[in-house]
């Protein structure tokens, strides 16, 4: 299956740490870049104790969180 990043059109690699895979998520698969979401603020890293990732969905705009 063709992986494309949701904004460069690259390809996102699934053992990539700072690639970034919804597709485990409703009823559409989003895959991006850690460095593109970022860009489009879709991306918040939380600090502190538990570090975490909080990725909004580009598509439908729910929140995932990513350990
Ligand atoms: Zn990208
Ligand atoms: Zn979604």
């Amino acid at each position: 299956m063709e992986t494309e990043c949701y904004y460069c059109r690259g390809i996102v690699l699934a053992n990539e740490a700072d690639d970034i895979l919804l597709d485990d998520h409703a009823d559409h698969s989003v895959y991006m870049h850690k460095q593109c979401g970022k860009s489009h603020d879709v991306i918040k890293e939380r600090t502190g104790s538990t570090a975490a990732v909080e990725i909004i969905c580009p598509e439908c705009g729910a929140v995932e969180t990513r350990q």
